[in-house]
């Protein structure tokens, strides 16, 4: 399977309009990437998917910032701190949902 920059945020992993700021990109779930298969379509990554895939996704990075200029190390977006603060972290939507049975 193929690993390609998210069509959506290009591999930010969030999107960002004037009415609602900065948001977590819908479409890849703020990894940046996605997998596309051999029919060409591509789907989100399962986040269960990402620590194999740290390798990939760091080496993918390198080229995305390198083609930016940007050089040096550049956190994944799934480490920036900001991507961690409550109420922004939705790598993991409907896991983080309430659940009943407590
Ligand atoms: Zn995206």
């Amino acid at each position: 399977m193929d690993i390609v920059r998210c069509a959506s945020c290009d591999g930010y992993g969030w999107t960002s309009d004037d009415i609602e700021g900065d948001q977590d990109c819908d479409w890849c779930g703020g990894v940046g990437y996605a997998y596309r298969g051999a029919d060409g379509v591509d789907r989100r990554i399962p986040a269960a998917d990402l620590d194999g895939l740290s390798e990939q996704l760091e080496q993918l990075e390198h080229e995305r910032l390198r083609a930016l200029g940007y050089s040096g190390g550049a956190k994944q977006p799934w480490e920036q701190p900001v991507r961690q603060t409550p109420g922004r972290k939705r790598l993991h939507p409907g896991l983080d949902e309430p659940t009943a049975t407590e």
